[in-house]
């Protein structure tokens, strides 16, 4: 399959439906457009040399800038994303923010004022492990707050993701979907090698036993804010090989279509090269 139909073939499978329920029938381990790992490794690479020449010039033009929302529960791929399909984007004009729980400062503030603050300026792309979605969900399901405040909250985001379009920001959000069954070996994982004992909370067990409440407040949040300006995707994430195709071809693609230029300079080449004359 070529790199266009690929891409034509994710916004059919992966992208959110106006309508429905939107992680109804939809599988962790799917493959669509790709099956084959080795090839996945080769596409993954022609992706990441395009995301690394369209960036060079969202920079150069600076003018407009790209927002990557990354979320899904606890190991499900959010840092290997960024490690493995991002990182094709030059450090000079791209940076990765994680959102925790938030500091008492911004929990004294409304819950989008931490977020504004990091949306990427003009020429930039910004990468957000977790986000304001973390408001609707984990505040939801462990009640954080009221149900009268958080329900308010997905018009509020999608007001907010407006008006960041309006200004030049694109906006794709990715929701990294595995099975609990590969959580649980990603987490056994984590348990048995000592590198990744610094990875491990044993509070994200409580994420996990709430698999369901999680399941049911991202299909809202998916349903909610899957608005024109700022689309959800849903990544099958169990193969991480896929999961890294898929979102350098998605990124790679909104960018194409951005259709970001280098200012037009004029230079009188003949003159500059007189003055470069040895
Ligand atoms: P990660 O689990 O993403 O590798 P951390 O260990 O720092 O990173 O975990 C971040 C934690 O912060 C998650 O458990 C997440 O649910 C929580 N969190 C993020 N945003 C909020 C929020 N707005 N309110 C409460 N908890 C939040």
């Amino acid at each position: 399959m070529s790199v266009k139909r690929l891409g034509a073939e994710l916004e059919r499978a992966l992208r959110v439906r106006p309508k429905g329920a939107p992680l109804a029938g939809r599988k962790s381990d799917d493959t669509p457009g790709c099956d084959d790992k080795k090839r996945a490794g080769a596409l993954l690479e022609a992706n990441r040399a395009r995301l690394e020449l369209l960036q060079n010039r969202l920079h150069a033009e600076s003018r407009r800038s790209l927002l990557v929302v990354l979320q899904g529960m606890d190991t499900s791929g959010k840092d290997g994303a960024i490690r493995h399909a991002l990182t094709a984007f030059n450090p000079l004009g791209c940076y990765a923010y994680a959102f925790g729980v938030p500091s008492e400062v911004e929990r004294s503030h409304d819950f989008l004022w931490r977020i504004h603050q990091v949306v990427p300026a003009a020429g930039e792309v910004a990468i957000f492990n977790r986000s304001h979605y973390e408001d609707v969900l984990v505040v939801r399901v462990k009640e954080l707050v009221p149900r009268a405040v958080w329900s308010r909250r997905y018009d509020a985001i999608n007001a907010f993701e407006h008006e960041l379009a309006e200004r030049g920001t694109t906006v794709l959000k990715f929701f990294l979907h595995i099975s609990r069954e590969e959580q649980r070996e990603r987490l056994l994982a984590r348990v048995h090698d000592p590198e990744k004992h610094w990875k491990f909370r044993e509070g994200d067990l409580e994420d996990r036993e709430r698999w369901s409440e999680f399941r049911a407040a991202y299909s809202d949040a998916l349903a909610r804010c899957n608005t024109a300006w700022a689309p959800w995707y849903v990544i099958p994430a169990d193969r991480k090989w896929y999961r890294d195709l898929a979102i350098s071809q998605i990124v790679a693609d909104a960018l194409e279509r951005m259709d970001p230029r280098t200012p037009a300079v004029t230079l009188d080449v003949p003159r500059l090269e007189k003055r470069l004359a040895p």
